[in-house]
């Protein structure tokens, strides 16, 4: 049974991120979406709401689990005995970052593998960071992320400007 895991800041998780965990469940055995709590960085949303919107967003993902890292993700996998790690590409500035981090994680283990999954298109344009943007400013965020999420982030903001 092949286990992976899907690392990243999911600050917050979006439409995008959930395609690629829904698609990555199917072909997997066991999937581990694996939130980073990485001080030296500044989240709108704790590890404990990330984590908690994630798992409501994939709670009908039988083999999806939602756990949290704040060390290196390469001592994360060997820890909980994971070989392969599962990111999200969108386009070519993506892949050039992935590509970078993926030669760096097999120089640190060299048992890792990354896989590398392409976005749906309607997806292509979604990130996290520009999803903040929009919210902060009150725009419409249909399509970009779930309803729970875009409930949560202008609770965030009207809890931010109040
Ligand atoms: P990180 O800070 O680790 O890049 P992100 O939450 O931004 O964390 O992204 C986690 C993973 O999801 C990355 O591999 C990223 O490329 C991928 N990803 C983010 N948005 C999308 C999207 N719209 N479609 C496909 N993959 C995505």
């Amino acid at each position: 049974m092949l286990k992976a895991a899907f690392p990243g800041s999911f600050d917050p998780p979006t439409s995008g991120h959930i395609n690629i965990i829904q698609r990555a469940a199917s072909i997997f055995g066991e999937l581990v979406v694996v939130v980073a709590e990485n001080r030296q960085k500044k989240y709108l949303f704790n590890a404990e709401e990330r984590v908690e919107m994630i798992r409501e967003l994939v709670k009908d993902c039988k083999n999806v689990s939602v756990a949290v890292c704040d060390c290196l993700i390469v001592d994360y996998l060997k820890r909980n005995d994971i070989k392969l790690l599962l990111r999200g590409v969108r386009g070519l500035e993506d892949f050039s970052y992935e590509f970078e981090l993926s030669v760096m994680n097999r120089t640190l283990d060299p048992d890792i593998e990354t896989i590398f999954m392409t976005t749906d298109p309607e997806y292509f344009v979604i990130r996290s960071s520009a999803i903040k943007e929009l919210a902060s400013f009150d725009g419409n965020l249909h399509g970009m992320v779930p309803e729970l999420v875009a409930k949560a982030l202008k609770n965030k903001y009207n809890s931010i400007s109040s």
